[in-house]
């Protein structure tokens, strides 16, 4: 179990237990949830504490309030917890002030109290040790459930654990799961393993890049990203989206793969359109014949067959960031077809990154991939094979 202390480790019974959820859910203008995930994922652990005669203090920043302000209220997501669990969530009407700490004082086995959003404390992402003795007096038990927030050094999140032992804090089940997905990932990989890479930029996953590349056995290469690494190859790419002090980089990445023996491939057409918006004229092009002043805006539909049969015989999938801009519909379908053939697959497939699994859901597959991370930055930093803040203090002491 990656050495990471487990809800099921510890002694829970009638226990008043902190849980540090991810409830940054996406709100529309009216503040209605419109993608409840998060929210979903944590009712294994809620549940779990519940069966365990446990009384419940539930805590999340929601979005980055500068000051306490009602739009930023956990109360729609203790509302929608409550409905999804059919039972009451009471909620605090502050974090560490005088109605939190009463509500938690007083709360009883079997109830749930949810905090205010941790951020109105500005102590929450300064690692405030106060903050975190606060939050911490309040319960027994700590236990992360949070993975989207772990590679960050927040007090609900780093300070915290400093005021618990190993017997008294560990990490619940989205988060053991979480842990589990990317680590199997990097250690032990069903072969073939193909990493599937999109989204805008080189640089944002260039450190993933460079810690996937000897594990893989094909890497695919689409999204904005892949214009840098055609114009490492020469290719005229037009005015699509290029990070001209990484074609360096680029060129360093495709000969690394060569000397590994990692099959890298890149789209050999693409959607072109002379702006990136919905009205805009487009047309396919081959990869080498983008006109100068237009942008490549999605993979075509020869390097959708291409990826494909790439993919056909993976045993691994892991796949972060759209292949085109998906926001727009014309450009969409590069991003829809591979979900498709992603989702289709026999293999064990990842998805990492909000964006990613924005085009999944659309594509309407989530049901159909193994796992979906709730964590965009969190996730990428774990497959980069970096140790996270949130995780390292519950990792299991190994005393020599
Ligand atoms: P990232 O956050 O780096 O994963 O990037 C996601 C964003 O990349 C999405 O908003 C897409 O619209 C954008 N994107 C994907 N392909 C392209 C492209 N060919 N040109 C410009 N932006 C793109």
């Amino acid at each position: 179990m990656d050495n990471i202390i487990s809800i099921k480790d510890i002694d829970l019974n009638q226990k008043k237990v902190f849980i540090r959820c991810d409830f940054n859910v996406p709100q529309d203008d009216f503040l209605n949830i419109t993608d409840d995930r998060r929210i979903r994922s944590a009712i294994p652990t809620i549940r779990y504490c519940l069966d365990n005669k446990c009384s419940i203090i539930l805590a999340s920043h929601l979005g980055r309030p500068k000051e306490i302000s009602s739009k930023y209220s956990l109360e729609p997501i203790a509302k929608r917890l409550s409905n999804l669990i059919n039972k009451e969530v009471l909620l605090a009407k502050d974090v560490i002030g005088e109605d939190a700490k009463k509500k938690a004082s007083e709360l009883k086995s079997g109830e749930i109290l949810m905090l205010e959003n941790l951020r109105f404390e500005k102590g929450e992402t300064k690692n405030d040790e106060n903050l975190a003795k606060e939050l911490a007096s309040m319960a027994q038990i700590y236990i992360n459930d949070a993975f989207g927030v772990c590679h960050r050094s927040h007090a609900s999140v780093e300070a915290i654990t400093r005021f618990f032992d190993d017997k008294t804090k560990c990490a619940g089940f989205l988060l053991q799961k979480e842990i589990n997905f990317a680590s199997n990932l990097i250690k032990h990989p069903t072969r073939p393993f193909v990493a599937v890479v999109g989204g805008s930029k080189v640089s944002g996953k260039l450190q993933a890049l460079t810690n996937l590349l000897p594990k893989v056995d094909k890497l695919i290469i689409g999204g904005g990203m892949a214009f840098t690494f055609l114009k490492a190859q020469g290719f005229n790419i037009g005015n699509s989206l290029l990070e001209e002090e990484l074609i360096e980089e680029a060129q360093k990445i495709l000969q690394r793969g060569k000397e590994l023996g990692v099959k890298i491939y890149l789209p050999v057409d693409v959607v072109a359109a002379p702006s990136c918006s919905a009205d805009a004229v487009m047309k396919f092009t081959p990869a080498q014949e983008i006109p100068s002043n237009w942008m490549g805006l999605d993979i075509g539909p020869a390097s959708v067959r291409l990826f494909k049969e790439v993919i056909a015989d993976a045993q691994t999938i892991w796949w972060n960031g759209p292949m085109g801009v998906f926001e727009i519909d014309k450009f969409s379908k590069g991003s829809i077809k591979m979900s498709h053939y992603i989702s289709e697959s026999h293999a064990t497939t990842v998805i990492g990154g909000g964006d990613t699994a924005d085009v999944v859901a659309r594509a309407g597959d989530a049901d159909e991939v193994t796992f979906i991370s709730t964590g965009g930055g969190a996730s990428l930093e774990l497959i980069e094979g970096k140790e996270l803040p949130g995780i390292k203090p519950l990792r299991i002491k190994v005393y020599e």
